[in-house]
């Protein structure tokens, strides 16, 4: 922290603030320095990297509901929150004082157990300095365009036309592929229509495929059903051998597909192989539904990347392969890549492999493919690149690269959890439930999003409690506008009107522009362009006399059930306490978004609380039961649980699981039948 120079005290909030950035002692006296580096490149450069860091800790705090749930009924975690919202509500402080914020700003930080007021600090912080920086960067604009045209003027004579507004800049600096290609969009309510047209590697035809079971309401058939049906592996793929290392990359044969020809000569080659790695890359925000931009795929001896966009219409072909069940494609986390793969290109997948279900059935701590890289390979990876615009063409030769390496290695990763999995279950029980699940991922049939009731209900629980009917209203008229305009103009909901925004105008009501303008921390440019729709329905909100229903966000027992199964292998209580996460948020300037997001989480905790506490009840219950039945002998470790209505009944659970006291975990829990029945209680008894 003290290498950008932030001054200490200024920030643990312990005295008054005083000069944020000091002169660098390093630095070489005849170089410009800044905060302490030796240019402005150099601190911009470690400033990113720092917030890769953040927003990586970030991410380790619970962000699913079912996780914060779960999390808040461990007191070291509401703990680690507490002080770490104090900490950081300080911090806030005396940032917004050096930086010469209004009293009122600065003051909204005093009552850090006051969440509420905390995140409107934060607020009112984030919108002055945008000011400031808006002011700024008008300012440069102006010298910029000053100095363009007196260059302009002096070669030709013509003035130059005014500054482009700022914001249109950032929206358009990259082309929308779907546009500058014609393609064509159904961002419609009508379900999805399966875009295979021939059907290679069939069982049943095309045609059977498609008609077979249509009665089965509004989701196409899988046209691949019979034959995922049928699939079992292949035996030669349930022997360990030792795993095959890929060469270095320098020294393994890499091709770029982005025309016809290239593509004809890739899908030749790869049709030689028996096994390939595949990886896709994706873009969301400018496009309703999704744009696949990449498609990596690694044989044993050489690295392939797609060019999804510029080849879309060819894509299909790949059916060959990737259909023909002799032929093992291993993914990791295939999840969206099958869906997509399906949207894109009527691409589906028979004899999948993933290895992200193979790190869960591993129970390894966790199951990200930069983890397998670095506990099979000692691969440190740099994850910058995964949220990249990957529509920019050129490639940069860095995103390639990224692109490259994540499907690189991933046929060896294959073979050492392929021999862990054999290992841990020489029954090969294991590795076949892999399988399929990996077959459940490809069965999945791509249906595309939809306004769902749900995620009114969600934002309402989450973020507007206590709205008037009025702002309930104008919330759900305002998501369903943005929905609308989003699938008309073919671009992301977010980027049309960000969540937090719909929930800002909904709880202020602005009448004027001037007053939306003043609501929002910024004006999206779809907003700018029908501003007026938006003010006839927050008019039509002020309006509103009814009682708008708002459903109840629940989750199924199915998602609760998988998500808790999640939680547990991730033992989520033991790295979220807060800890790790304040003090790599010292280490940077604050990113105010983590601290709103810190803010919205312990507001939940007295909700949370006892909501978790079924939940958790429910979730051990469930846990406890399949682990009775199948894990009795395993080495677990040497906690016990007892389950207070079963008091016969112990259990082994990993050992390092931190339980809720029993004393406390009591909860009564609503029956299907309408009863009340005392829910059991679990606790960590001695060890031995
Ligand atoms: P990957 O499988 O990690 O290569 O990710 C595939 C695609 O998923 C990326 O191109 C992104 O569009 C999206 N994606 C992956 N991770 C993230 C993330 N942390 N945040 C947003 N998008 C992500
Ligand atoms: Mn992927
Ligand atoms: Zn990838």
């Amino acid at each position: 922290m003290d290498s950008i120079g932030w001054n200490t005290t200024l920030l643990t909030g312990t005295s008054q603030p005083g000069v944020m950035f000091s002169p660098s002692s390093h630095a070489d006296e005849t170089s410009i320095s800044f905060c302490g580096y030796p240019s402005t490149t150099h601190f911009v450069k470690d400033l990113k990297l720092k917030l890769v860091g953040v927003v990586d800790a970030g991410q380790k705090l619970p962000h699913s509901e079912m996780d914060y749930l779960v999390c808040s009924t461990f007191p070291e975690y509401v703990e680690g929150i507490t002080t770490g919202s104090i900490q950081l509500a300080n911090m806030m402080k005396n940032l917004a004082w050096y930086w010469g914020m209004p009293a009122q700003t600065c003051r909204h930080f005093d009552t850090p157990q006051n969440k509420t007021a905390v995140l409107q600090g934060v607020f009112d912080a984030t919108k002055q300095l945008k000011e400031r920086m808006d002011l700024t960067l008008d300012e440069l604009a102006r010298l910029k365009e000053e100095h363009m045209s007196t260059q302009a003027e002096k070669i030709s004579g013509i003035v130059r036309s005014p500054v482009v507004n700022r914001y249109q800049l950032r929206a358009t600096t990259v082309q929308r592929p779907q546009v500058s290609n014609g393609w064509k969009v159904d961002n419609s309510r009508s379900p999805f229509v399966p875009k295979i047209t021939v059907k290679p590697n069939a069982v049943r035809s095309l045609e059977d495929s498609l008609r077979w079971h249509r009665q089965d309401g509004t989701t196409a058939p899988h046209p691949y059903q019979v034959e995922l049906d049928m699939f079992v592996p292949e035996a030669k793929r349930l022997v360990a051998s030792p795993p095959l290392p890929a060469k270095p990359s320098d020294q393994t044969h890499f091709v770029y597909v982005d025309t016809p020809d290239e593509f004809r000569a890739a899908l030749n080659s790869l049709m030689s192989a028996s096994e390939i790695a595949v990886d896709l890359e994706h873009h969301s925000y400018r496009t309703y539904l999704g744009i696949t931009c990449l498609l990596q795929i690694s044989s044993r001896t050489a690295d392939y990347v797609f060019d999804t966009i510029a080849l879309r219409d060819h894509m299909s072909e790949l059916n060959v392969i990737f259909t023909n069940s002799a032929v093992l494609k291993v993914f990791h986390g295939g999840n969206m890549d099958i869906q997509w793969l399906q949207r894109d290109f009527g691409i589906y997948v028979v004899n999948m492999f993933d290895t992200g279900q193979a790190s869960r059935a591993l129970q390894l701590p966790k199951f990200s493919l930069a983890f397998l890289m670095q506990q099979y390979l000692g691969k440190i990876v740099d994850k910058t690149h995964q949220t990249s615009d990957w529509r920019l063409r050129p490639l940069p030769d860095d995103m390639l690269n990224y692109a490259r390496s994540d499907t690189h290695d991933l046929l060896f990763l294959h073979d050492c959890v392929r021999n862990d999995l054999i290992k841990k279950d020489p029954s090969l029980q294991l590795l076949k439930t892999v399988y399929a699940q990996s077959k459940e991922i490809c069965l999945q049939r791509y249906e595309k999003q939809t306004l769902d009731v749900n995620d009114f209900a969600f934002i309402m629980w989450k973020f507007a409690k206590n709205f008037s009917e009025q702002q309930k209203y104008a919330l759900k008229k305002i998501l369903e506008w943005r929905d609308d305009v989003a699938r008309d103009l073919d671009e992301s909901i977010g980027y049309v009107l960000p969540t937090k925004a719909c929930i800002d105008l909904a709880e202020e009501l602005p009448r004027t522009s001037d007053d939306l303008v003043k609501c929002l921390e910024f004006v999206p440019l779809v907003v700018k362009q029908k501003i007026h729709q938006v003010l006839s329905l927050l008019k039509d909100a002020r309006a509103f006399q009814g009682v708008v229903p708002v459903p109840v966000s629940e989750f199924t027992p199915a998602q609760a059930d998988t998500e808790a199964q999640d939680a547990i292998q991730r033992k989520v209580p033991q790295p979220v306490t807060g800890a790790e996460f304040v003090s790599r948020f010292l280490d940077v300037v604050p990113p105010v978004v983590q601290v709103a997001q810190l803010s919205w989480s312990s507001s939940e905790s007295n909700v949370g609380q006892n909501t978790a506490r079924n939940y958790y009840a429910d979730i051990w219950e469930s846990y406890l039961s399949v682990q009775s039945k199948e894990n009795e002998e395993k080495e677990t470790g040497p906690a016990f649980v007892a389950v207070a209505d079963k008091p016969n009944l112990h259990v082994s659970v990993p050992k390092d699981l931190p339980l809720v006291d029993a004393g406390t975990a009591k909860t009564k829990k609503p029956q299907s039948d309408g009863a009340e029945r005392e829910h059991a209680v679990y606790s960590r008894c001695s060890e031995d």
